[in-house]
């Protein structure tokens, strides 16, 4: 079970993610979550650092897509108007897999070849794993303080330990 929901790779923040690893580990495509991901849930628009992380991949032929759980029209929308990516809200994730395909079909890219990036491992990391991708974690940028968000990342908390337990060894 810890096996089956830890991400294959963890980085500090979206833009540790170089375009160097993503090429070495045979990524060409990334699905990206957007909410604590990308920006704070408050945060309507892309900052400079999104903006030139995202500049950078479409440079070097990386793929990119939004899969948002949030508002498609509103969130989503707002978001990506200056980026201009496929992008797709009210994903349901981690029961996305019409979504991933759609995606996928969109950047003309393949399971194999590509990961899921996002904050939530019962959310992104799953939705990911359930479609046979390969999966990065990072953590939230800022979390909702909520019950529900809470009670999420106390759930996480095992899968994260196996994680860093599993690749210090
Ligand atoms: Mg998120």
């Amino acid at each position: 079970m810890l096996d089956y929901f830890s991400p294959d790779y963890y980085f500090e923040r979206f833009d540790k993610i170089s375009v160097d690893f993503l090429k070495e580990n045979g990524i060409k495509t990334l699905l990206i979550d957007i909410d604590n991901t990308l920006a704070p849930y408050q945060q309507a628009e892309p900052d400079e650092r999104v903006l030139a992380w995202l500049s950078e991949l479409k440079e070097n032929g990386i793929g990119f897509a939004f899969v948002s759980n949030n508002s498609g029209g509103v969130r989503v929308k707002r978001f990506n108007k200056s980026i201009g990516a496929p992008a797709y809200g009210d994903s349901c994730k981690p029961f996305a897999k019409k979504t991933v395909t759609r995606a996928l079909s969109a950047l003309s890219g393949d399971i194999k070849s590509s990961a899921f990036l996002g904050d939530q491992i019962f959310t992104d990391v799953w939705a990911g794993k359930r479609c046979g991708m390969k999966t990065i974690l990072v953590p939230p940028i800022n979390d909702l303080k909520n019950p529900f968000f809470a009670f999420k990342r106390l759930l996480e908390k095992p899968i994260l330990k196996h994680y860093f337990k599993k690749s210090i060894t």
